[in-house]
């Protein structure tokens, strides 16, 4: 059908507009970072929606964290809201449990499976393997074998050992949400006829980042010449040690020979310097030669700030330091260099401050020069609610608990059972010196189950599946006004008006795990530089870049180097900042006396 114009592509400039215009077949948006991917995929659905009037079910949105997703559906029930609701935005495993529990049938699974939290993989692991330790690997390569569809004749008794203790529990694991619908339906062509009829406009958002599975499961989904669109950035591919490979992306055009092919290179999130320097950090390894990436906001002209502290916490203090003189209103370079930024730094709360790190255990520096200055700070982590102390305890026992009371009479609301589980659960604790201990522990178990579970009111079913899902309890929480500490990853897809990224060492930057081999592969070392490459792109006005002569490994002090990587940025766009005034050498004073 003829499509009126829509003012729903009002917001996009020209080239997120034409991306957003490509209707029918496959598309590969090749966009760099803060060129506003989420805004062109959101506001191209809306646009299907509307000026197509392509049904919200035949939609599926694919994006790789659930707060991704939540994000893109509030994005679409704001732009959309009639439209909204029926359209499936979901991560992979998201999508995975949807199919499983539609064909738990033919998957060989019960109607009410469940999935195993870290504890029992753990338990079954270690009957297999001897010890934790060895079982703790074990888990890892079988994951990351499943996902990247190998098989190692080593593991495979260990292999199928593991997946039948958990079927035998009718349990499955994050893995399997992928691997068994890919299996489903390779083995089925009639169900992958009926799945395309169904999700015949999908869309993936960070498609550098897919695994094998995830791809073979999205190749089932859509033909060759489907409504299949990819969008993401090679140079931000930095999940390869998960099983990720970015070569499913650049090998788009062949897997879809009809695709159409936009770039998008306005950034809206950086300054011109931030930008400039993160392309030269790049440009050695990058996977989008040619690539442009034009400065759009006004984020003013501060020069990225590299810093060499002598330890730790010498560079946490600089850290503290610095966002107590960006706060203070008085510009760090106007103190520093005599230069006054010309955009000022007004108007800053602690939010708008992140802190970057290589390794989580680099965050303690940090936190502690943080409390000392007294700045709140609040430390992104993300644990799955299932594998908390006291959750396992209460979900078992609400799988026992009647679903009406009396027997036949009115359903009870899921945070009604739940109270009762808890209540359960504490009666049954023994009574000895441990049972605070275990009552703190059901007691925020059930805290943190409750908002969940009200979300879910009646609908227990939607409460498993949250559930299943392992929610993650992210504890970042954008809205809080304090400073965040962040590892790189977990930074991904987000920005702030001040960045440092602290370690940036040779030894962490790339990273080398003790015990690797000195040089490490060429293929890991190019991941480290995207990593970098995603952590400073997290900037919009003021990025800093930090190093230090000595730090601890393994307990003992080592001498560092500087980061090879930092070799790469344009020196013009840099400037060395918050060196500690050094005390005139002894000599010298005597001689002046
Ligand atoms: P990343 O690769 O880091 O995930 P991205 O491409 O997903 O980045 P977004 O986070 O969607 O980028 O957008 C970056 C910033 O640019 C956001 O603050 C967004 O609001 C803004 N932005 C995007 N497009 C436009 C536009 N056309 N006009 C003004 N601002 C825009
Ligand atoms: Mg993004």
């Amino acid at each position: 059908p003829a499509a009126s114009p829509s003012r729903l592509l009002d917001g996009l400039d020209p080239e997120q507009r034409a991306a957003a215009e490509v209707t029918g077949g496959p598309l590969l948006i090749i966009a760099g970072p803060g060129t506003g991917k989420t805004r062109t995929l959101t506001h191209r659905l809306a646009h299907l929606l509307t000026a197509y009037e392509v049904p919200p079910g035949q939609c599926l949105a694919i994006t790789f964290t659930r707060r991704a997703a939540e994000e893109m559906s509030e994005r679409l029930v704001a732009l959309v809201p009639e439209h909204a609701p029926g359209v499936t935005v979901a991560t992979f495993h998201a999508l995975g449990v949807r199919i499983l529990r539609e064909q738990h049938e033919r998957a060989g699974l019960p109607a009410d499976f469940g999935i195993a939290d870290a504890n029992l993989r753990m338990e079954i692991a270690t009957e297999l393997a001897g010890d934790e330790k060895r079982a703790g690997r074990l888990l890892t390569e079988l994951s990351r074998q499943r996902r990247t569809g190998g098989s190692d004749l080593e593991l495979a008794d260990a292999a199928d050992r593991y997946l039948k203790a958990l079927r035998q529990r009718n349990l499955v694991d994050f893995d399997d949400l992928v691997t068994l619908p890919v299996t489903l339906l390779e083995s089925d062509p009639e169900l992958v006829a009926a799945y395309r009829e169904r999700y015949r406009w999908i869309s993936v958002d960070e498609y550098q980042d897919v695994d094998e599975q995830q791809y073979r499961l999205l190749r089932l989904l859509a033909p060759a010449d489907g409504n299949l669109t990819a969008i993401g950035d090679p140079d931000q591919a930095i999940y390869r040690f998960r099983g990720a490979d970015v070569g499913f992306f650049l090998r788009f055009r062949e897997d879809f020979p009809s695709a159409h092919t936009v770039r998008l290179t306005r950034n809206y999130r950086s300054s011109a310097k931030v930008l400039a320097a993160a392309l030269g950090l790049i440009a050695p390894g990058t996977l989008v030669p040619g690539r442009a990436l034009h400065p759009m906001g006004e984020h003013g002209d501060a020069p990225v700030g590299t810093h060499a502290a002598t330890t730790e916490q010498a560079e946490a203090s600089f850290v503290a330091r610095t966002i107590e003189q960006l706060l203070g209103g008085a510009s760090f370079h106007s103190l520093d260099s005599g230069r006054v930024d010309s955009d000022g730094t007004q108007g800053l709360g602690f939010s708008d401050f992140a802190v970057l790190y290589r390794t989580d255990r680099q965050a303690r520096a940090v936190m502690d020069a943080l409390t000392r200055a007294g700045l709140p700070f609040q430390k992104r982590s993300h644990d799955r609610l299932t594998d908390r102390p006291g959750v396992p305890a209460i979900l078992a026992e609400l799988n026992y608990l009647p679903t009406t009371e009396p027997p036949g009479g009115p359903a009870v609301s899921v945070p009604g059972r739940l109270r009762r589980a808890a209540d359960a659960c504490l009666e049954r604790l023994p009574r000895n010196e441990e049972r605070d201990a275990a009552a703190a522990d059901l007691h925020t178990a059930f805290e943190l189950l409750t908002p969940l579970a009200e979300r879910c009111d009646e609908d227990l079913e939607r409460f498993r599946t949250e559930l299943l899902l392992g929610i993650e309890v992210d504890t970042w929480d954008p809205r809080a006004d304090r400073v965040s500490l962040l590892t790189l990853h977990a930074a991904k897809g987000l920005e702030f008006p001040v960045v440092f990224v602290v370690g940036c060492e040779d030894g962490l930057l790339p990273l080398r795990w003790p015990g690797a081999a000195e040089k490490a592969a060429d293929e890991e070392t190019a991941e480290e530089r995207r990593l970098l490459f995603v952590g400073m792109t997290r900037a919009q006005r003021h990025l800093y870049l930090s190093h230090v002569a000595e730090r601890l490994r393994q307990g003992q002090p080592r001498t560092t180097t500087r980061s090879p990587f930092l070799a790469d940025l344009d020196p013009e766009v840099c400037e060395r900042v918050g060196d500690t005034p050094r005390r005139k050498p002894r000599e010298t004073q005597l001689r002046l006396l």
